[in-house]
């Protein structure tokens, strides 16, 4: 396999035995980027320079065999709602056009420790609103398996790059699936920690009590090696959790026997595309054949999703959204009459349809005499949701969905019409609202050759068993080693 299409964890072996070094690793892959991209558009930015001076240093860490990890000279990309210290960060919108961090977020700084080399910061969706990436404010991104579709979102630049080739690995955020959905979109591995597991320190915060960053990968190993770097307390995010991080690849034993698997009866209904259903339960027989038990469940509150997610996010969101005034950050109208009219102006030619979209809905929901009927009851629905999770966690160790009801649709098929996007969300959401971590594998192919993604769900801070049950299947199925023409 071409050097460019490897995992993490062949690469490290690579380097460690210094068949190669991580400076021609990155100039393999700033090739590969220069040879793809310009059909895929993965990037918004691309750092060569720093990249290869980062090189430069993880190879003198290789030489010495000193403070080295797995992921020492491994090229990686982020997704632009990172921010990295001197190098431009957008969040894809026009409002952060020029905006360039003095500081870098306390995962970057954690990858950057690791010695991972950043190729550059990838598109993605306005401020992270969107399914699709076609809501990025600069260009749409090209699903790898067929440029006609798109890669997923809102982390959609993030997929398509590791589906490339033009990166090792990236790392995504994910408030209602932008982890998960675009992974299961372009064939790749991604995973959303527990709320609370990784900081949020120095991520653009779109709705806070939902926001979390994770891994986005080619294989479940090179998942848990980015989470081992990824995870941990950080004092500078308030609702970090202090609790010590486990070795996660120790958790990939490959072996699932007695484990149970609930099976949501909520999540297998019309609209589900035939292909995804054949794939998801395909993959069920699988963990059977290894040893795990099959148990019915039900999450009643299921339908509930999507509404109390567009209340508390949106509402979530107009607050977080309400420092972009062109005085503390990025971008500011010109020949504005006074103040007002200068945020007005600059908010207005700034943010994207679909960001306005949901500043208004956000807005609304928290404004007096509405409070109560919208936000406060999505608040306490959202609890309930919480509950059924709860509930079936008494019953079972992890849970077994599709992650999206479709394979990756057309670009256009689905911006005329803002709900039947946000319905593509429908098995993702539940997740964030609950808190507790998620995956999504490959478990299989569309007759379009359109890969299919399996979601499992576990317990709070359960990551462990999460990726178990993930490499368990993976060895089995072997579809994470299929890789994207191009
Ligand atoms: N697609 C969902 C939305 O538009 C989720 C986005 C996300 O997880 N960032 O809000």
């Amino acid at each position: 396999m071409e050097l460019y299409n490897l995992t993490i964890h062949q690469l490290n072996e690579k380097l460690v035995k210094r068949e190669i070094t991580s400076s021609e690793l990155t100039e393999i892959f700033l090739k590969r980027i220069e040879g793809v991209d310009g059909k895929i558009k993965a990037y918004l930015t691309i750092t060569p320079e720093d990249a290869l001076m980062q090189a430069r240093d993880a190879d003198k860490r290789l030489v010495s065999a000193r403070d080295i990890t797995l992921l020492t000279g491994i090229p990686i990309s982020v997704k632009d709602i990172f921010c990295t210290k001197g190098i431009r960060t957008t969040c894809a919108s026009k409002i952060l056009n020029n905006f360039i961090p003095p500081y870098d977020a306390a995962v970057i700084k954690k990858l950057k420790d690791a010695g991972a080399i950043i190729l550059g910061k990838n598109n993605m969706d306005e401020f992270a609103m969107g399914s699709s990436t076609e809501n990025s404010a600069f260009f749409v991104t090209r699903n790898p398996w067929d440029t006609e579709r798109v890669p997923g979102g809102s982390s959609g630049g993030s997929a398509a790059s590791v589906a490339a080739g033009e990166c090792a690995a990236s790392i995504g955020t994910d408030t209602g699936g932008s982890i998960r959905q675009p992974a299961s979109c372009c064939g790749i591995v991604g995973l959303k920690p527990t709320y609370g597991r990784v900081s949020r320190y120095g991520m653009i915060a779109f709705a806070s009590s939902l926001d979390q960053a994770g891994p986005m990968t080619k294989d479940v190993m090179d998942c848990a090696i980015m989470l081992n770097i990824m995870a941990g307390y950080d004092p500078m995010d308030s609702t970090s959790i202090d609790t010590p991080v486990p070795d996660y690849t120790k958790a990939l034993t490959g072996n699932i026997k007695g484990l149970r698997i609930g099976i949501p009866k909520e999540y297998f209904v019309e609209g589900l595309d035939d292909n995804v259903e054949k794939a998801v339960m395909g993959a069920v027989e699988v963990l059977k054949k290894q040893g795990a038990s099959i148990v019915d469940i039900s999450l009643p509150h299921t339908d509930y999703a999507i509404a109390v997610y567009y209340l508390v996010a949106t509402a979530e969101a107009s607050s977080n959204l309400a420092r972009y005034d062109g005085v503390k950050y990025g971008c500011r109208a010109k020949d504005s009459k006074n103040l007002m009219d200068m945020y007005c102006k600059t908010r207005d030619e700034g943010f994207g349809a679909e960001v306005k979209r949901r500043i208004m809905l956000g807005t609304y929901s928290l404004s007096a005499g509405y409070y109560d009927a919208y936000y406060k009851k999505a608040s306490q629905v959202r609890t309930l949701i919480k509950r059924d999770f709860e509930e079936a966690f008494k019953i079972c160790d992890v849970i077994v969905t599709p992650t999206s009801p479709t394979p990756a649709f057309k670009i256009g098929e689905k911006t005329a019409d803002p709900l039947t996007m946000y319905l593509s969300d429908i098995f993702t959401i539940s997740c964030n609202l609950a808190g507790i971590p998620g995956i999504s594998i490959p478990c299989g192919f569309t007759n379009d050759n359109l890969p299919i993604g399996l979601q499992i769900l576990g317990r709070p801070l359960d990551e462990e068993t999460v990726l178990r049950t993930a490499y368990a299947y993976e060895q089995a199925a072997d579809w994470h080693k299929k890789r994207a023409r191009l």
